[in-house]
């Protein structure tokens, strides 16, 4: 069988690994000039199915609506984006009801947890190396009654499906890490989580496609899909810079961008751009060294130890597809790293800014599967989670595709969960 996968993000190279892996025939169209330049370039780094929650809690939309003009809310809402959200804005908002936001979380749950696992196997299968840790991660929490809520839904999802922690006063957070010494009068406590992970998501899409690539596929950069052919109910090739590409099988793994390219098909997929940013520092003056990711829930963002270096990530902003870095958005993230490791002596001059789009769907959960279109198939959706559940989506996907049997319910993560409509997420 042979089977052209358009995009070669974290999502798009683990499908093509997984395929050639059952003796699928894999070509890769990226428009970039090779794996993991957009989205998946410097995210967090967190592998964390400790984070599972869509970002629609309930009660969500108070904190939009206060976001509008204001420059340092970690969930903020452009004016000029409401157009573009138009039916998703709605649907995200409907999804963000107790029962959904419950229901969504542990279909997040239960993907990422199955997605460490393979990714620990296709470590020892291949020896890809990408900076990983597997210390766990820390949250931690400022306030006492904020403290007691994320360990009542600790204790719910531990019994809904299996995550692991542990509660952490704040002397043991500090003895965990003793970076973060500083500030530990601050803290009302907080939570271990031992599953965590973290890894350089960039250098991994690099070493999985040359593993993809020795594997029998075909990467091709530089090569932007202009049109998705369809005849009779089936794509018949995509087009790429004027050349036809054919095969019995397509996927879109186009992250924020697969609803434009399947917009073009009549398809209207429930996912928009949700933009974040991190600041990378390659060589902290860090003593002692720092080396426990940290989730800092009062301030929204995550701080990771990296190869050596340190990243803080973080806000979530709907403003269409602006790829911009305004200053202001970075030195909230700056303020942020300062408040969590005030020994740091972070400059900014010394800071690498980046943004991406995360493809977010409107139920905070991936698509991943079929569509009415006879032989496409589609791979997107992972919002914040894209690097936590990259593996199990694509081993996902490959097994749905060669009649594998899927380790995870499919159904969870069908498109046809929308059936009723973009609103709707009822099924699975
Ligand atoms: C600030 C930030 C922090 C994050 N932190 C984390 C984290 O700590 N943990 C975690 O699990 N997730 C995190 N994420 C989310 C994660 O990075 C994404 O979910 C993931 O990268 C999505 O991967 P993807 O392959 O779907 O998309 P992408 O990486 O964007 O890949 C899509 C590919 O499609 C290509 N493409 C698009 N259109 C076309 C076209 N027309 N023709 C050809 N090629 C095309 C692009 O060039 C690109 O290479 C973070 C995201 C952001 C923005």
């Amino acid at each position: 069988m042979k089977a052209i996968i358009i995009g070669s993000g974290l999502i798009g190279t683990t499908s093509a690994y997984f395929l050639a892996s059952r003796g699928w025939e894999v070509t890769v169209l990226d428009r970039q000039q090779g794996p993991g330049l957009e989205t998946s370039f410097a995210n967090g780094s967190l592998l964390t199915p400790s984070m599972p929650e869509p970002w629609n809690a309930p009660g969500s939309w108070r904190v939009l609506l206060a976001s509008i003009g204001r420059s340092d809310s970690p969930l903020k809402l452009h004016l000029k984006a409401l157009p573009h959200l138009g039916a998703w804005g709605a649907g995200f908002l409907r999804n963000s009801s107790p029962a959904r936001y419950e229901r969504n979380t542990v279909k997040n749950l239960n993907l990422a947890l199955h997605s460490l696992q393979v990714l620990a196997a296709l470590r020892r299968e291949t020896g890809i190396e990408y900076g990983g840790t597997s210390h766990g991660s820390l949250r931690v929490i400022r306030d006492a009654a904020a403290l007691e809520r994320a360990f009542a839904w600790g204790e719910k999802l531990q019994a809904a499906g299996g995550l692991t922690f542990r509660r952490l006063t704040a002397d043991d957070i500090v003895a965990m890490e003793p970076a973060l010494a500083p500030i530990g009068s601050q803290l009302a406590g907080g939570i271990h989580y031992p599953v965590d992970e973290v890894g350089n998501a960039y250098k991994f899409c690099v070493g999985l496609a040359e593993r993809a690539r020795q594997r029998g596929v075909e990467f091709r950069f530089a090569a932007p899909v202009d049109e998705i052919e369809v005849r009779q109910g089936n794509v018949a090739a995509v087009l790429s810079g004027g050349t036809r590409f054919s095969a019995d099988r397509y996927i879109v793994a186009a992250g924020s961008y697969s609803p434009i390219l399947l917009r073009e098909l009549g398809l209207d997929i429930p996912v928009r751009p949700a933009k974040g940013y991190s600041l990378t520092f390659e060589h902290p003056r860090l003593l002692p060294p720092f080396s426990l990711p940290v989730c800092d829930d009062d301030f929204h963002a995550v701080v990771v130890p990296l190869e050596g270096g340190i990243r803080v990530a973080g806000t979530a902003e709907f403003t269409g597809y602006d790829l911009s870095l305004p200053e202001a958005r970075i030195h909230n993230l700056l303020t942020l790293v300062r408040q969590v490791l005030p020994a740091g002596g972070f400059e900014r001059a010394q800071a690498k800014p980046w943004c991406g789009l995360r493809p977010m769907s409107v139920d905070g959960v991936p698509i991943i599967g079929p569509t009415p279109i006879g032989n496409l198939w589609i791979n997107t959706g992972h919002g914040h989670l894209g690097w936590t559940m990259a593996a199990g989506s694509g081993q996902l996907l490959s097994d749905l595709m060669t009649g594998g049997t899927p380790r995870v319910n499919p159904q969870a993560y069908a498109l046809a969960r929308f059936n009723g409509g973009p609103l709707d997420a009822g099924g699975g």
